[in-house]
């Protein structure tokens, strides 16, 4: 009989990974099985070999782990939220413009800075600053006087004159009041600096958005003012002859809005604040809904945690037609939309890309076929339950290897059966479970114990990062990120596995991965060759993860790689920046590296004192150490 060999196809790859449905557009599947990334949403003849740019970082001298930025999806990400705006305001003849904001906080590094100012020139794309010393950063980088530079955050008088003064400078800066006691001490600056400053006002909303960052919104939201709390500020800016400065409405209803109907909601209140500020004559142009454009983290475009309900065309839409609804009953002129996404502008065009240093196997490896003699009678009893398991059988097969298993472990820790026995009944223990999981395949109704199995058998491949430092949110609040591997995808990937990271930390693992239907306990992986690397990538990590993590274990910051793809699928590097060496980061707990290397010198010397090594030995040993410090916080090959 002919025996036909059904190959695995890459589009089985791209299914079970979820590509098309988290990837944005950015990414696609080679025939080769290599992970392909794309500068613009399906612009596939210009797409580049992810495994070959990790080649041409190793060749050009850095090791794992990297994370990659394509500069060109910062780019893209740019000009689609402008662009979406604009076609949503020419389709509904929506009479104001539309200006975003970066908010420098998803992502502080210079870098990021410098090309969304770049990117974003021709639509005036500015930023948005909530700290002192993130208006610094923003005054140094934002040269177009045209794009806002907008103020949030508890402000002193530093903060308030630097804006002042970046006003006099002729930035578009907005100075937003976020708590009642600033509007006094602005009052009082801009007289003292004889300046005249745009101010908004951060409201509070009663609508109130689910998820981790809910508190933003609500009565209860630690910013914004209150209806009371505006009209006293009204009055005071009538009272100084400044109404005319109150140009903007403000509010954050949280980052992550992954439910579009409580985005429409909070933007019909926020209309209703804005008409009637208008009315009480402040001279307000601008309407600033904040952050909170969700990223599709597992693709199943709903309303869980990790996802969104809407595309990017209806959240620009929804909000159109919401201003113009509200404010049109009123007969107000419709104001200028400012949004100041900052997740879904760079989350895209960063990717964390690692190697597997090792796996371990739950799943029994060759058992013997008959049992050594004078066995245990609790290994007999579990080798004969393993050898009559059936389909009719397995619940009760099941609820019996447990018990010779816990009773095993008993006469272990009783001293009654050797570590050679343990070793065995181990051994037949997860090879009984290997043998369910597989049965139980063919059940019609699994007991859910029974499904809980497939979890404890899955393998632990140990990768070469940090989830601290690269994936705090993977680890604090339980954000999913998509991970897959970069190549092989030709390949059908037979094991099923957690990802643990190098920190030895029992939290240092990813074990919550995408799936359509919320998320599962494992993922599909590859078997390790022998002499090649296995690569895995985690992305869309471009937004808060960075400056978030930590140095847990002393694992410093990655090296970072910048690629611009150019045409017929050319790149080039265009930034490296080397990640943390060893004494980079003990300096930052406070070491001193030369005084490190003193003192160990001292011991070393005093071993030569005591005969215990040799000087040609010293020499040796603190060459390893200088090098030691040098070298990269992670595991080097
Ligand atoms: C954090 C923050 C943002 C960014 O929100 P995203 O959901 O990342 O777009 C915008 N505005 C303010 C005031 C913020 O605090």
């Amino acid at each position: 009989m002919a025996y036909t060999f059904e190959r695995w196809k890459i589009e089985q790859s791209a299914d079970l990974y979820g590509l098309n449905d988290w990837g944005g557009g950015y990414f696609h599947l080679a025939e080769n099985g290599d992970l392909m990334v794309m500068p613009s949403p399906g612009e596939i003849s210009n797409a580049v070999s992810i495994p070959e740019i990790v080649e041409g970082i190793k060749t050009r001298g850095l090791d794992m782990p990297v994370l990659l930025r394509v500069e060109n999806i910062l780019n893209s990400r740019i000009i689609e939220l402008n662009e979406s705006f604009l076609s949503a305001i020419n389709e509904l003849e929506y009479q104001g413009a539309y200006v975003g904001a970066y908010p420098i906080k998803v992502n502080q590094q210079q870098q990021v800075v410098e090309r969304i100012t770049q990117f974003g020139a021709r639509y005036h794309h500015g930023l948005e600053a909530g700290s002192k010393a993130e208006l610094i950063a923003a005054m140094g980088m934002l040269n177009n006087k045209n794009a806002p530079l907008i103020c949030n955050g508890y402000k002193d008088e530093e903060f308030i004159d630097l804006g002042l003064y970046a006003s006099k400078l002729g930035h578009f800066c907005i100075l937003v009041v976020e708590m009642p006691s600033e509007l006094p001490l602005i009052i009082e600056r801009s007289k003292a600096l004889n300046a005249r400053p745009v101010l908004g006002i951060r409201i509070k909303l009663s609508a109130q958005a689910g998820g981790h960052w809910s508190d933003s919104g609500g009565d209860r939201s630690i910013f914004g003012l209150g209806t009371s709390q505006i009209v006293q500020a009204i009055d005071l800016l009538a009272r100084e002859d400044m109404l005319d400065c109150l140009q903007m409405v403000h509010y954050h209803l949280g980052s992550q809005i992954s439910n579009i109907r409580e985005i429409r909601t909070a933007v019909n209140e926020a209309c209703r604040v804005y008409a009637g500020l208008y009315k009480e004559g402040a001279n307000v142009k601008y309407l600033d809904l904040g952050g909170g454009l969700a990223v599709d983290y597992d693709g199943s475009q709903s309303n869980y945690l990790s996802s969104k309900n809407y595309s990017l065309n209806e959240y620009c839409t929804d909000i159109v037609e919401a201003v113009m609804t509200s404010l049109d009953e009123e007969s107000i002129p419709h104001p200028t939309i400012i949004t100041e996404s900052g997740r879904s502008l760079v989350a895209y065009y960063s990717m964390l890309l690692f190697n597997v240093l090792d796996v371990t196997r739950f799943r029994a490896g060759d058992l013997p076929e008959t049992l050594p003699e004078n066995c245990h009678p609790q290994i007999q009893y579990m080798f004969e339950a393993l050898n009559s398991l059936s389909i009719r059988n397995l619940q009760e097969c099941f609820n019996d290897i447990l018990y010779y298993r816990d009773e095993l472990r008993n006469l272990f820790n009783h001293g009654k059966i050797s570590l050679r026995e343990r070793a065995l009944s181990e051994k037949l223990f997860w090879a009984a479970m290997d043998e369910i999981a597989r049965k139980s395949k063919d059940l019609k109704q699994v007991a859910p114990e029974l499904e809980d199995i497939e979890r404890a058998l899955a393998d632990i491949y140990y990768c070469n990062f940090s989830v601290f430092q690269s994936l705090p949110d993977a680890w604090a609040i339980e954000q999913l990120f998509p991970v897959m591997p970069i190549h092989r995808l030709d390949e059908e990937p037979v094991r099923k596995g957690i990802l643990a990271d190098i920190t030895c930390d029992c939290d240092g693992k990813i074990d919550r991965f995408i799936d359509s239907h919320g998320f599962n306990r494992y993922m599909p992986l590859h078997e390790l060759k022998e002499s090649e690397e296995y690569y895995l990538g985690t992305f869309l990590v471009g937004a808060y993860q960075e400056t978030l993590g930590d140095l847990h274990n002393l694992m410093g910051d990655t090296h970072v790689v910048t690629v611009k793809i150019l045409e017929n699928g050319e790149y080039e590097f265009v930034d490296e920046q080397e990640g943390d060496t060893v004494a980079n980061v003990l300096s930052y707990v406070a070491y001193d590296p030369k005084q490190l290397f003193n003192r160990f010198r001292g011991t070393a010397e005093t071993a030569v004192r005591q005969k215990r090594i040799t000087p040609q030995e010293r020499r040796e040993i603190m060459q390893a150490f200088e090098a030691g410090l040098r070298g990269y916080t992670y595991f080097e090959r």
